[in-house]
């Protein structure tokens, strides 16, 4: 298996100072890659600044204009969470612009799949908004690329972040040709993900929303890929999948009250890589959105390599499992009325 990864050290000048999503994941993330020498089996690909007619795709005018002029003025706060500094609208042009490559590697074969290593992130970004750390939503913008650039008919996106992608869901709400399919801890921030937003007109049922109490760990998550998330996925057919992966939804990541280990990760993984393989060619590229604890980011991005190259024997989850012991939720009710709420079996 060839499999790509996006990088570049532009990434490390969007500079947040204390703020928790803040270059040290992505250098946590390389020197994890080097240290273990995974990263010699990786094809690099390189990044390129997407272009205002790009991030216009799914971006207002106004959006664009507003974050260049921050960065111009020498940064500042977009919302109570999200901050700019002089070079991130830089780094942010080359976010979107390198999940953009990523998808145009995989789409033209050059590589299997491909993972794009970048910051900031994208799933909170709306149209007309940045928050939630993410200024460019990078998954909508190259979902509405791929599909432009090769006549395709439909995309699924699978968000695993443990929030909720507000921005894609938005963007794409009442599009049938974008599947939003997210698994989040609900209720939670941003507070939208709920499981009867479904999507609207020729949308309708091409949101799919999986809100998660507070404490699923790998005995929940997996139930839900195989139950859940497969059948949808199934059912709509992709051509390509996307995947906003963000891995706060690990034990160990103080952003959110998941249990997940890094075995768990590379599980899901597994399944969503089963998926494209059985759907669309082993078509997929994964961006990277939350994780904020450094040994639980580093080493589920690394077992999430070691899955897409296919060979899972050298694994390893040296955190292992949650040692605050906290009583998984049962969520079989839960399963039960979302396969209802979507027709499935
Ligand atoms: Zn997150």
């Amino acid at each position: 298996m060839k499999v790509g990864f996006v990088y570049d050290p532009i990434y490390l000048q969007h500079d947040t100072g204390q703020h928790v999503e803040n270059a040290s994941r992505l250098e946590a993330i390389i020197s994890h890659l080097e240290q273990t020498r995974l990263i010699r089996q990786l094809t690099l690909v390189k990044p390129r600044a997407a272009t205002i007619e790009e991030l216009t795709l799914v971006h207002s005018e106004q959006h664009v204009s507003h974050i260049q002029e921050m960065v111009q003025k020498g940064g500042g706060w977009l919302d109570p969470d999200t901050v700019v500094s002089a070079s991130s609208y830089q780094a942010a042009i080359y976010a979107a612009g390198g999940v953009i490559e990523a998808g145009e590697m995989v789409m033209q074969g050059g590589v299997d799949s491909a993972f794009a290593l970048v910051r900031p992130p994208g799933h909170h970004a709306t149209a007309n908004r940045a928050m939630g750390f993410c200024l460019f939503n990078n998954v909508a913008i190259t979902a509405e690329y791929v599909l432009s650039r090769y006549n395709l008919e439909r995309i699924a996106i699978i968000d695993f972040d443990v929030h909720h992608g507000n921005g894609t869901q938005e963007i794409f709400y009442d599009n049938p040709r974008v599947l939003y399919l997210s698994t989040h801890q609900y209720p939670f921030y941003p507070g939208t993900g709920a499981l009867d937003e479904t999507g609207r007109g020729e949308g309708k049922g091409t949101t799919v929303n999986i809100p998660l109490p507070a404490g699923c760990g790998d005995n929940e998550y997996l139930p839900v890929f195989e139950q859940i998330v497969g059948p949808v996925i199934r059912r709509f057919d992709p051509q390509l999948i996307l995947v906003s992966a963000g891995y706060d939804l690990h034990w160990a990541d103080e952003l959110a009250m998941m249990q997940v280990t890094t075995t768990g990760f590379a599980q899901m993984v597994k399944i969503i890589r089963g998926l494209a393989d059985e759907l669309c060619s082993g078509r997929l590229v994964f961006t990277l959105e939350g994780g904020y604890n450094l040994a639980a980011l580093a080493t589920s991005v690394k077992a999430t390599f070691d899955v897409l190259l296919g060979d899972t024997s050298n694994i390893e989850d040296p955190l292992g499992k949650s040692p605050h012991r906290l009583t998984a939720p049962d969520i079989t009710s839960l399963l039960k009325v979302i396969k209802e709420m979507h027709s499935l079996p």
